[in-house]
């Protein structure tokens, strides 16, 4: 091992040697001195250096300003100390560098320039890389088609991404700022999806809910988020993904429009009139209203299907149901019970009433006219009426009644309404 005296100009130099910057003494121009440590990162000797013009190993797009303070500095004029540039090195390659430089005079009054570089071209590449990466992450957040949002534990919006124009109508610096509950149609939904985060150990998927787009119409939204802990385990920040599922909610409602009703004729279908009458019955008997019930069977039907064919046949059953429609108020609970068949559930009508808007179905049926084929068809109806009564615990009691009573109308001939008072 290198013996030396650490106080001894030969001590200072080795101690400089080891230093982890590289050092430069420039004398007009020229390298009057470098370190080991210098001299290695810009792949050369110190012999090989000194001597040289310093402005040799510097980048070609740095020398210039280099040079024009060098000389600014010479002349005493103010200039920034430190700067970055780039190096070169025997191998050709750039290093970039973090240069410190000052000045002093020699004994024989000459200026002397010294300089100390810090090659941080690692440290430039790592963050170069983390800007690059900052900038995609940014860009898939400014495209993300869901909405990605921040909300303090005060329900404070803290960030939010562009796509919330699209979904909401607000622009992003809008919203920041402002409330979440603030969007919800109902804001108490927002309570309550902040509940089903807390009560999902904080964590909460498909949490569905309607915000209030500006121009007033309502989005469906379905909701993934979270709660985000500091490292003391206090809620910091709840953070979520919220998708536009408005076109799904859509579909979803017309498929269940589409099985409440039959295709044909577009009216209920059996189960939703059951459903709904059910309602209507136990709303008439909580509140002690009258209500009646009808049962609606169109006369030889299988005649209309055999002398004009099935499509005739069709056609016949959509103007019975359009000529109902004519007659029923929009309370009315009208359904096809199976082929030529319907029930209609009248609310808050007497069986008085009930008779009469039966009567007015029966003749509007009769006066029907399908042209087909030069010949025109006909069609009737019978029809039986029944009251809900004291007795009825459910919909078939009153069913069954109904059904009686337009049997009975076609025993009596068709074509007529038979009411029974009796309940049995
Ligand atoms: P009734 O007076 O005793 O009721 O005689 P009907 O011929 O109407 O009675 P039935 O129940 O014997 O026949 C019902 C017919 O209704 C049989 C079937 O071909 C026809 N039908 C049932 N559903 C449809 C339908 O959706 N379209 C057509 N075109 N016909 C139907
Ligand atoms: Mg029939
Ligand atoms: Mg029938």
């Amino acid at each position: 091992m290198e013996k030396f005296s650490w106080q001894s100009d030969h001590g200072y130099r080795i101690l400089i040697d080891h230093l982890q910057d590289g050092i430069v003494v420039v004398e007009e121009g020229v390298l009057v001195y470098v370190n080991q440590r210098m001299a290695s990162m810009i792949g050369y000797s110190t012999a090989e250096l000194i001597g040289r013009p310093f402005i040799q190993f510097i980048a070609p797009g740095d020398a210039p300003l280099m040079q024009e303070r060098y000389l600014a500095r010479l002349a005493g004029e103010p200039v920034p100390d430190q700067y970055d540039i780039h190096l070169v090195t025997a191998q050709g390659s750039l290093i970039f560098c973090t240069l410190n430089i000052g000045t002093c005079q020699d004994p024989n009054g000459k200026t002397v320039t010294i300089g100390s570089a810090r090659d941080v071209t690692r440290q430039k590449a790592a963050l170069a890389e983390l800007e690059a990466s900052k900038e995609e992450l940014k860009k898939i957040f400014d495209r993300l088609p869901d909405v990605f949002y921040r909300t303090n534990m005060q329900g404070i919006i803290t960030m939010i991404s562009p796509s919330c124009f699209d979904i909401l109508g607000y622009r992003q610096e809008v919203m920041q700022g402002t409330p979440m509950a603030s969007y919800y149609v109902t804001p108490d939904d927002r309570q309550k999806a902040v509940q089903a985060i807390t009560d999902g150990g904080g964590r909460a998927t498909q949490v569905e809910a309607g915000l209030r787009h500006k121009d007033g119409s309502t989005v469906w939204i379905s909701t993934n988020a979270i709660v985000r802990y500091g490292a003391d385990g206090q809620p910091l920040f709840i953070e979520g993904v919220a998708r536009d599922i408005s076109e799904q909610k859509r579909l979803q409602d017309q498929l269940t429009l589409l099985s409440r009703t039959d295709d044909l004729t577009g009216e209920f279908s059996r189960s939703y009139f059951m459903n709904k009458s059910e309602e209507v019955i136990k709303i008439m008997k909580r509140y002690q209203r009258p209500a009646t019930m009808m049962m609606l069977d169109l006369d030889h039907f299988k005649n209309i299907n055999d002398n004009f064919g099935h499509h005739a046949g069709d056609i016949a059953l959509i103007a019975f149901t359009r000529a109902c429609r004519q007659e029923i108020r929009d309370s009315d609970v009208l359904g096809r019970l199976g082929g030529e068949e319907f029930g209609l559930m009248l609310p808050e009508t007497t069986l008085e009433n009930a008779q009469q808007l039966a009567e007015r179905i029966r003749k509007a049926t009769a006066d029907i006219r399908i042209p087909q084929d030069g010949q025109t068809i006909t069609i009737t109806v019978s029809i039986g009426v029944v009251e809900l009564s004291a007795d009825d615990q459910s919909l078939t009691s009153i069913l069954r009644r109904a059904d009686r009573a337009m049997y009975q109308a076609k025993q009596n001939g068709r074509n007529q309404v038979v009411t029974l008072i009796e309940p049995v």
